[in-house]
């Protein structure tokens, strides 16, 4: 028993995949949820039982210590389990919510603050590429540099993937976004010419930007590399490397991201034990970590 109202935290973990991700429970645990009920397999016709089971026991008062985790491996299936939990509620009637399938939301918001940090805290108007900007987490850095008023170019090995996302960012935030094709040192040249910032975001262990394209960026500011597995995602920048000066630039690796990812994702699920109405989304899971620094 560890809240107002002497009821213990309950956390419902809904996860699209066969295995609840252990990385949330192993998180949830360490936020001091009391109890964590998970569920895998979980499809949008499935959440309005779950979500009632969890509304209809505590009285509205006491939902505050009830709160849905959506997590899982795709952002797709994860934002419609979102939309699902959302449309189960009605009136008092509803508990917090935190979305971040792959920690997709908490690492993008970590890189960010990082970006800025790097930025001397101005993006508004600079140009910033997203590597591999068609994963979850890629998709999210992109969505936040755009919110910050950055001007985003996204990138992909196929241009027709870039195009596609560029239009779906750009009809979700309102925002630009150029898309770019990163198959060639030529395309990858060409699209990042004249960035301040270069986020990599690509799958673990492919390196999607090389010293002898990287090395002509001379307008380099922040670079950013995301992937923790050998070789690095910017060859050159350092899974450990925090803040590290290089050769005309600031550069973070993966490690150097994650202790914030860590500290954004265990203060996110602590949160939504304040009250039974708010959703983790990026936005806020990056509003949360401008708070912590
Ligand atoms: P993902 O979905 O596995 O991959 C992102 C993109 O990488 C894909 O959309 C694809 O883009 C590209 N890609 C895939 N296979 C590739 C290959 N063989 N060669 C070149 N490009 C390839 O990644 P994610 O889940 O968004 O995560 C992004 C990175 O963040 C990963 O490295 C992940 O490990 C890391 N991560 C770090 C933290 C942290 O705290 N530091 C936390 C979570 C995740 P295209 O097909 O469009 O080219």
């Amino acid at each position: 028993m560890s809240n107002s109202n002497d009821q213990a935290r309950i956390l419902i973990q809904l996860d699209p995949d066969k295995h609840p991700s252990v990385f949330d429970r192993v998180v949830a645990v360490d936020a001091g949820v009391d109890h964590l009920f998970s569920y895998g397999n979980v499809t949008p016709d499935d959440v309005q039982a779950l979500v009632h089971g969890a509304i209809f026991t505590r009285g509205p008062e006491a939902l505050r210590n009830t709160a849905v985790f959506i997590g899982g491996s795709s952002m797709e299936q994860g934002e419609a389990l979102l939309e699902a939990v959302k449309s189960s509620f009605f009136g008092p009637f509803r508990v917090s919510v935190m979305l971040d399938p792959n920690g997709s939301n908490t690492t993008a918001a970590a890189a960010v603050l990082r970006v800025l940090e790097g930025m001397n805290g101005k993006i508004q108007g600079e140009d910033a590429a997203v590597l591999a900007a068609t994963g979850p987490v890629g998709r999210r850095v992109a969505m936040l540099l755009a919110h910050l008023g950055a001007r985003v170019r996204v990138g992909s090995r196929q241009f027709s993937k870039s195009a596609a996302l560029a239009e779906s960012l750009a009809e979700s935030t309102g925002k630009v976004f150029l898309p770019f094709e990163t198959s060639s040192d030529e395309a990858l040249t060409e699209g990042l010419d004249g960035t301040e910032i270069i986020v990599s975001a690509g799958a673990a262990g492919i390196t999607l930007l090389p010293f002898r394209v990287l090395e002509k960026r001379t307008s380099l500011r922040v670079a950013i590399d995301l992937n923790a597995v050998d070789p690095s995602g910017i060859e050159g920048v350092k899974p450990h490397d925090k803040k590290a000066q290089k050769d005309g630039y600031l550069a973070w690796g993966a490690l150097g991201v994650g202790s914030l990812k860590m500290k954004i994702h265990k203060a996110g699920v602590a949160q939504l034990f304040e009250t039974n109405d708010k959703i983790i989304d990026a936005l806020q899971a990056f509003e949360l970590g401008q708070k912590l620094g």
